[in-house]
């Protein structure tokens, strides 16, 4: 390959976004475009949201779960987990502080836990989009019904995510038990949509017996949905699943694919990802430089953080809120672009 024919492939996959499956399988399977595709990605960032970096305050409000995916460190059966769950006027506050410190997104994730009826999501919801009007509320919180989500929609909800995880049914059914099914969580997703809300799918990277296809398959699912916000991050082990000997995703994977992502999606919202910063010291940073223009940092109370271990060594875990923020400005700024005090909405 030479430098003309990696730039050709590169400049086309900017210009009709969007490549074969061939050619999506070279990429993919080699360093050699990494560069370029870089440094495309960025040129396509900054036409589009220039150096803005929008963040997200994340509220993990509870660890319970009825799912048991064999990824994830907060699954049903690990019985080593302290379990909790955060009251409304802990969520509250945990905005308040957030809404001091610059955040006009709140995020609120969870494992998927029963406890919180709809009503009791809909309280919150309503009491969060009261006292802060100006900000955007996104709900993280699995597979509901679609009536279930036009409520927190009414709510004042405007915003969800839900990582489709793995796009096809059979890889899918190797990191899932019986009971959940692609087909169904990707039912969802066009659910959301349709209800108006805006909708935030991704993907895990170098999740176990993922295969080039199946990420060339990520990559048409998102075709399909067209979503606001693409989440990735790779796949990182936790000593309590049944993953426990599984290797964990690369740092230069999720690289590429962050960029082939805003190539794919120049108007996408794309999260450089606290598990991105796990693997490696300056891995957000590095996710910025490729594409991202979204942080998640952590509202959540300090003495609950270390429960939500979805995976090992999850950073970010020993700090309050406002020295996660100021860390975090250093990142972006260290890495050539601004945190902006804003929403932070699609720009489509
Ligand atoms: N219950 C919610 C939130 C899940 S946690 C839901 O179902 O959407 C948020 C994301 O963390 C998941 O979608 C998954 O992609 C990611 N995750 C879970 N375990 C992980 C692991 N071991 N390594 C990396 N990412 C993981």
């Amino acid at each position: 390959m030479t430098a003309n024919e990696i730039n050709a492939l590169v400049d086309r996959l900017r210009e009709q976004r969007n490549l074969s499956d061939a050619e999506f399988k070279t990429i993919l399977e080699t360093d050699a475009y990494d560069a370029a595709l870089q440094k495309a990605a960025d040129e396509v960032r900054r036409t589009h949201y220039g150096t803005d970096v929008y963040v997200r305050g994340l509220i993990e409000f509870t660890n319970y779960c009825k799912n048991n995916c064999y990824y994830c460190g907060i699954r049903r059966d690990n019985r080593n987990v302290t379990r909790y769950r955060l009251t409304k006027e802990e969520i509250l506050s945990c905005c308040a502080e957030g809404y001091d410190l610059g955040f006009r997104t709140f995020v609120l994730q969870g494992g998927e836990d029963p406890f919180y009826t709809d009503d009791l999501i809909c309280e919150i919801v309503a009491a969060i989009h009261a006292q802060h009007p100006d900000c955007a509320i996104t709900l993280s919180i699995g597979e509901k019904s679609r009536e279930s989500y036009r409520k927190y929609f009414d709510a004042g909800a405007n915003r969800y995510l839900l990582r489709h995880e793995t796009a096809d049914p059979e890889h899918y059914g190797k990191l899932h038990p019986n009971e959940l099914s692609a087909l169904h969580r990707q039912a969802c997703l066009f659910d959301l949509k349709d209800i108006g809300y805006q909708v935030g799918s991704g993907f895990m990277v170098g999740s176990p017996y993922q295969t080039t296809e199946n990420l060339i398959s990520d990559l048409r699912f998102l075709q399909k949905l067209q979503p606001d916000m693409i989440g990735i991050g790779p796949y990182i082990t936790h000593a309590q699943t049944p993953f426990a000997n599984e290797k964990s995703g690369s740092l230069e994977l999720t690289l590429r694919l962050l960029s082939i992502l805003r190539l794919l999606f120049p108007y996408a919202l794309l999260p450089s990802t606290t598990a991105l910063g796990t693997i490696h010291p300056q891995g957000r940073e590095l996710g910025l430089k490729a594409g991202g223009n979204v942080v998640m940092p952590n509202l959540s109370p300090v003495r609950v953080r270390k429960l939500y271990e979805l995976y090992e060594n999850k950073i970010c875990t020993g700090e309050e809120a406002a020295q996660c923020r100021g860390c975090l400005e250093q990142r972006v700024k260290s890495a050539g672009y601004e945190i902006v005090t804003a929403r932070g909405d699609v720009k489509r």
